[in-house]
């Protein structure tokens, strides 16, 4: 066979009738062995498989000594066998012993043979073995060779994957389905418990035949398939118009040439010829391109895998006619994926009851939407698309950011109770829903909700909220493929005050840069991206950008009171500059007949600490100002909120911290401004109390936040936390946590 693609094809039959005849896993990989040896007219021919992440076994072998077979181990790393599955690359050579990094594994009395070639058996960059050949003389394999090797792996990886070598008796020949329990550390996105059976986003193909009878027919569905996949590229392109802006063109048409490539287009052809399956195919050169790409560090390289990625999946589905939709998930099921976009999101977001991504982000769209339709997600949960099998039971601790896969019974009944004790808390919250927040010693505090998608708008009825403490307005950019026109946007504003039915919406404007990347705006690459151009920066900076947002806030409010406020403001002047923009914006669209708001506020959020030294006026002049905690923590302590080293390191409960909220509260009570805090530890019970304890009379949070937050303040003496925070100040402690823990837990 080496090196013609026909007789690769004659090998490929060859191995399926082979699977088709032996009835058990071993018997048939004794068979794809010994077809292999014969091929390649080679003495030696084994399969190694992983046992476990670590560990390589020799599963079958035509010419090493058959009482080796699953006695030999290897770790991966370990000898020319264990250095092809760590590095996922071929090796040839015609003097194994002297070959860099061998070992002899004395049990297979392999010692004879001098010549050595292997691949790894790989599925979607994921190793799940090597296939070697060996012979005595010395030989030396040529890239044909190694080429036909890497085909029959894939063949082998996509048989594994399938369960072929599973033997009669249920022991696996070879790894097959994915067995065991397994605990992930992610990060967590969305908090919140869940539980139930996997669903795989984007499940592996399993089920097809990998080796094709007629490569004509599988070029022309390739054919035909790639035609189609175009044709929807090119209406995406089309729909982007040349009134969108050069830069989201410029996303759409690098992923047009991707979708177009010549070279991607051949090497499926190729594979094609070699003798798979149209689909087979795919996986191949996918899995290929993966494995150059994974090694990449440059972040612009890594997109366009991103991009092949998704294409290689429309591609897909084009071809099993799956009219590009991939199938519901069923009701209670977890979504396992390994990149989710918004909208993927909401399609299975009615059904699923939790989410967990190998990849992803914080602040990726998808866990903006989880966390506004309370759905727990965990992200960054390695290999978990390739570890999971679609139904096998997962638990998804959206608290902590850990998830465990088939897990062992007495994790899944523990779980299970907290579970169950959730529900119970959210019901009690539920009764809360009407009452105000005032503590045991009658101080009263306002509960809001931060927004920023449509799906929040439930939430304002069904929380309590009394009002949106923080609309992010840059949610419904970010979501998008495109820039939302003033009238959708209008659209959009107006919708929210809508369902506020008359309680206040603070419209933050564009707060984006720094986490928040609009796909269709360039990015520039900035060495501090959270110090950089960003926020009210951008703003002022593209001032046609912000007056567009202004009118569209104005039309929506449509002579209803507006309010509205700016992100990161380091220097009073920045203040007064935008809101001058919004009071010119106001007259000229009162020249254009839109009533002027009935009621305008403008306020500013501070989020930077040398607002602290700001002078009286801007305090005079902003109707309000809102302490964004999430960045002011991390300026304060100069650690990055989205680096997971450092920002566990330092709390909002730091003294010092508390120290500095009390010298802001102290400047705006001076100047008679109203205040409040909208940052993530609003929503934090324990911060909360703390919060409220140092004089905040207004809090904005999620929704989800806000019965826990108001429970807390309905049992809780604020004086004594009061007194337990200035105690700990004299003692000249660090942070107050604990202490102001142990009181919430002690009233339970
Ligand atoms: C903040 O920084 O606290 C804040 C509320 O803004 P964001 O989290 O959107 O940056
Ligand atoms: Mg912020």
């Amino acid at each position: 066979m080496p090196g013609t693609t026909g007789g690769s094809r004659a090998l490929l039959r060859a191995l399926r009738s082979a699977m088709a005849g032996a009835a058990e896993g071993r018997a048939r990989l004794d068979t794809v062995v010994g077809l292999i040896a014969s091929n390649m007219v080679a003495e030696v021919c084994s399969i190694y498989l992983k046992r476990d992440e670590n560990t390589l076994e020799l599963c079958a072998t035509e010419g090493l000594r058959p009482d080796s077979v699953h006695s030999a181990r290897l770790r991966v790393g370990q000898g020319l066998v264990g250095r092809i599955a760590e590095r996922a690359e071929p090796f040839a050579t015609d003097d194994a012993e002297n070959a860099p990094g061998f070992r002899y594994l004395p049990e297979t009395g392999e010692e004879r043979y001098r010549s050595f070639v292997g691949v790894p058996i790989q599925r979607l960059g994921e190793v799940m073995g090597v296939l070697v050949v060996q012979n005595e003389a010395a030989r030396i394999y040529e890239d044909d060779d190694i080429e036909a090797l890497e085909f029959v792996a894939m063949i082998i990886a996509e048989m594994t994957e399938a369960g072929a070598f599973l033997d009669s008796a249920g022991l696996a020949a070879g790894p097959g389905r994915r067995q065991g329990p397994l605990r992930l550390a992610g990060r967590s996105a969305s908090d919140g418990l869940a539980e139930g059976p996997v669903h795989l986003h984007e499940p592996r193909l399993v089920n097809f035949d990998p080796i094709a009878d007629d490569p004509a027919v599988e070029r022309a569905r390739m054919s035909e398939a790639l035609t189609a996949m175009r044709g929807h590229v090119d209406q995406m392109l089309a729909e982007t118009g040349p009134g969108h802006g050069t830069e989201q063109r410029d996303i759409f048409e690098a992923y047009r040439m991707v979708a177009y490539d010549k070279g991607w287009s051949r090497r499926l052809m190729e594979a094609i010829d070699s003798g798979l399956s149209a689909e087979v195919a795919v996986e191949k050169v996918q899995s290929d391109a993966r494995a150059r790409m994974e090694r990449v560090a440059d972040p612009y390289l890594r997109e366009r895998l991103h991009d092949l990625d998704d294409l290689a999946n429309r591609l897909l589905r084009h071809l099993i006619k799956d009219d590009a939709q991939p199938a519901a998930a069923p009701e209670g099921a977890i979504l396992v994926a390994r990149n989710l976009g918004p909208g993927e999101l909401m399609d299975h977001a009615g059904h699923v009851r939790g989410v967990v991504l190998e990849e992803g982000s914080l602040s990726s769209h998808a866990a903006i939407v989880a966390r506004a339709l309370t759905i727990p997600m965990v992200v960054q949960a390695e290999r978990i698309t390739r570890d999971a099998n679609n139904g096998d039971q997962i638990i998804v601790n959206g608290d902590t950011g850990r998830v465990h896969l088939r897990p062992e019974a007495p994790v899944l009944e523990q779980f299970q109770g907290q579970i169950a004790e959730a529900a119970e808390a959210r019901e009690a919250y539920r009764e809360l829903v009407g009452l105000p927040a005032e503590t045991r010693d009658g101080v009263r505090v306002e509960l809001k909700m931060n927004a920023g998608v449509l799906a929040d708008l439930p939430s304002l009825a069904m929380s309590g909220a009394e009002g949106v403490g923080l609309y992010r307005t840059e949610l419904q950019f970010m979501i998008r493929q495109r820039m939302p026109r003033r009238e959708a946007q209008a659209a959009l504003y107006s919708r929210v005050m809508d369902a506020a039915a008359g309680r206040e919406v603070i419209f933050r404007t564009l707060d984006i840069g720094s986490d928040k990347v609009l796909p269709y705006m360039r990015r520039e690459r900035e060495a501090n991206p959270a110090m950089g151009w960003r926020a009210i920066r951008v703003g002022l900076d593209r001032p046609k950008l912000l007056s567009m947002q202004i009118q569209a806030l104005i039309r929506a409010a449509n002579g209803r009171p507006l309010s509205l406020m700016f992100p990161m403001i380091a220097e009073a002047a920045e203040f007064y500059e935008a809101r001058d923009l919004v009071e010119t914006e106001i007259d000229r669209q009162a020249g254009l007949g839109h009533p002027r708001p009935s009621d305008l506020k403008i306020g500013l959020m501070f989020e930077v600490p040398s607002l602290v030294a700001a002078p009286d006026r801007l305090f005079d002049e902003a109707d309000f100002v809102s302490v964004g905690g999430n960045d002011l923590l991390q300026f304060f302590f100069a650690a990055d909120r989205e680096n997971e080293r450092v920002r566990g390191r330092y709390g909002t409960l730091s003294l010092s911290f508390l120290d500095f909220l009390s010298g802001i509260i102290t400047r705006c009570a001076e100047r008679g401004t109203r205040l409040s805090f909208c940052g993530e530890a609003a929503g934090q019970p324990v911060s909360a109390l703390a919060l409220a304890a140092i004089g905040f009379r207004e809090l904005s949070m999620r929704a989800a936040s806000i019965g826990p937050v108001k429970q807390a303040l309905i049992g809780t003496d604020l004086a004594a936390v009061r007194s337990a925070i200035d105690d700990l100040r004299r003692r000249g402690e660090s942070d107050a946590r604990p202490v102001i823990s142990a009181m919430l837990d002690g009233r339970q």
